[in-house]
């Protein structure tokens, strides 16, 4: 079965360049990469993941290291573990959304970015549970004072550490419904989760049951202090890092579907090289110290000169609608490039799948393809709104000529006498357009949610292994 499907791919191939069975060797040798870049994505997920848990774990056991108060109910000293490991896990959420770009690779950042909302509920669940089992126990350390003037100032910061919490998820779950600004909102999350930590982190000194050994007190400010520069070398040293490696505005293109191409040239240094398919958080108005960078795929080929690199922007907010005001010559700065949605070397047919603006790393990875003269087979399958709206149409025609392309457009509001494919991109639609065998084909996909969602079902239900399919969700903040 799985034979059939190469030599289905194969024959694409074979069809367009007259290449002979002799090649096989090459996809012999691309199957040997990608079986070896897994395995060395899995490992490197298995280390990462044992460093959190021990950052995690390890302030926790050092607690139980040495002389040790007087045992308390059960109830009590579990209640205690769940606040300490709360707090622990609190904290390192910080190194989660650092952009430590090696961490972040086997995964990906939409993916480590899902993982911090999941684990930030966690973590705030064993926060507040901590006092409600107190309260429930009746333990002995919740006793109720006669006045407020005698609640110790340990349970203050309790109090407020809580507090922020609730806030910080609340805005964090319903910011959109909330209708806050997400500049604003991203501002408060910062503080919120700061005040919620160094609040936990005091009430743990005055409470100080487990802290008034000397060592584990010195321990634990010595992991707050850590959570600290995570947060610092995001905030302090990457934007230093910007702000000697500044890009200037080039060109200011407007493309097809109210949409904005800025090409960048690096100021004064060489540039860095990304992946096709990658992105970069651009800042244009202020310094790379505001916390105002957006997030956009690289839209240019990874082999373009002068370390030359585009951004194509879709005019949907208040910083999009402000980018083809952007005069040339304007300084602005990147971070990047960052996440895994990005082609490797295997040979097999490359289906690319986008709708709207997520053609952006979609094209990145089609000009590289052509300027590396790779002859893989690809489809692309693009989906837009209307056949005026279809971003990057003309030179996608000229790149056909390049490189051994096919392309479905799939338009919502089609033209008067539109013969191609309409409505959604599902199952049926990858069978007309896709040779089987389908499980051996590469899948990329980027759109709005909806369209992800319903293309993953889609795959899944066509036996499309997990590992074939990659994508990269704009929403993910
Ligand atoms: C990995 C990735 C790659 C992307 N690539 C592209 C691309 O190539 N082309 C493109 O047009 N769009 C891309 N986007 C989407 C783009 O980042 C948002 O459309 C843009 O930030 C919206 O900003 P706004 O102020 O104009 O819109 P607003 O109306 O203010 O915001 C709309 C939504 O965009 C998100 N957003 C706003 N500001 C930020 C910010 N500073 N950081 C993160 N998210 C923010 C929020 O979820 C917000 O609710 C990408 C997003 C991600 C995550």
């Amino acid at each position: 079965m799985h034979l059939s499907g190469r030599r289905a791919t194969r024959g694409l191939l074979h069809a367009r360049d007259g290449a002979a069975d002799s090649e096989t060797p090459v996809y012999v040798a691309a199957e040997i990469e990608r079986h070896f870049m897994q395995s060395r994505d899995l490992i490197r997920r298995a280390i990462w993941s044992a460093i959190y848990l021990l950052f995690i774990l390890a302030p926790l056991f050092a607690l139980l290291a040495g002389t040790l108060p007087p045992a308390r109910n059960f109830g009590t000293e579990f209640s205690v573990a769940l606040g300490y490991s709360g707090l622990a896990i609190m904290g390192l959420q910080f190194g989660l959304t650092a952009r430590f770009r090696h961490v972040t690779e086997p995964w990906g950042e939409d993916v480590i970015y899902h993982f911090h909302r999941r684990v930030s509920l966690l973590a705030v669940g064993l926060v507040i549970v901590h006092p409600l089992i107190l309260v429930a126990i009746r333990s002995e350390s919740v006793a109720m004072p006669e006045s407020l003037s005698e609640v110790p100032w340990g349970a203050w910061f309790a109090v407020l550490s809580i507090g922020s919490l609730i806030v910080l998820v609340i805005t964090a779950l319903w910011r959109k419904q909330l209708k806050i600004r997400y500049e604003i909102w991203h501002l408060s999350h910062i503080v919120l989760a700061l005040t919620a930590i160094g609040a936990g982190m005091l009430h743990m000194i005055g409470w100080g049951f487990y802290l008034t050994d000397p060592f584990k007190r010195a321990l634990w400010i010595c992991v707050a202090i850590f959570w600290i520069c995570l947060l610092l070398y995001v905030r302090l040293f990457k934007p230093l890092f910007m702000l000697r490696r500044p890009y200037r505005i080039s060109e200011v293109r407007t493309e097809r579907g109210d949409t904005t191409t800025l090409v960048m040239l690096p100021d004064g240094h060489a540039g860095w090289r990304f992946k096709p398919g990658q992105f970069g958080w651009l800042t244009v108005w202020g310094g790379p110290f505001r916390v105002t960078g957006h997030p956009f795929s690289f839209s240019s080929s990874a082999e373009a000169p002068d370390g030359r690199v585009e951004m194509t922007i879709r005019n949907l907010g208040d910083f999009t609608s402000t980018v083809n005001k952007i005069p040339v010559g304007k300084r602005v700065y990147l971070d990047g490039p960052y996440g895994a949605f990005t082609i490797g070397n295997p040979t097999d047919m490359h289906v690319l799948i986008a709708g709207g603006i997520g053609i952006t790393p979609m094209m990145s990875m089609i000009r590289t393809l052509a300027d590396r003269g790779d002859k893989r087979p690809l489809v692309l399958i693009y989906g837009a709104k209307t056949w005026d709206s279809l971003t990057f149409r003309e030179e996608l025609d000229t790149l056909k000529t390049r490189l051994d392309l096919r392309i479905a457009y799939v338009l919502a509001n089609p033209p008067d006498g539109w013969e191609g494919d309409t409505g959604r991109i599902d199952a049926e639609l990858f069978r007309r357009h896709l040779p089987p065998e389908y499980a051996d084909h590469e899948y990329f996909i980027c759109g709005p949610d909806t369209m992800m969602d319903a293309i993953e079902s889609a795959l899944g239900e066509m036996k499309v292994p997990l590992s074939r399919y990659h994508s990269e969700r704009y929403s993910f903040v």
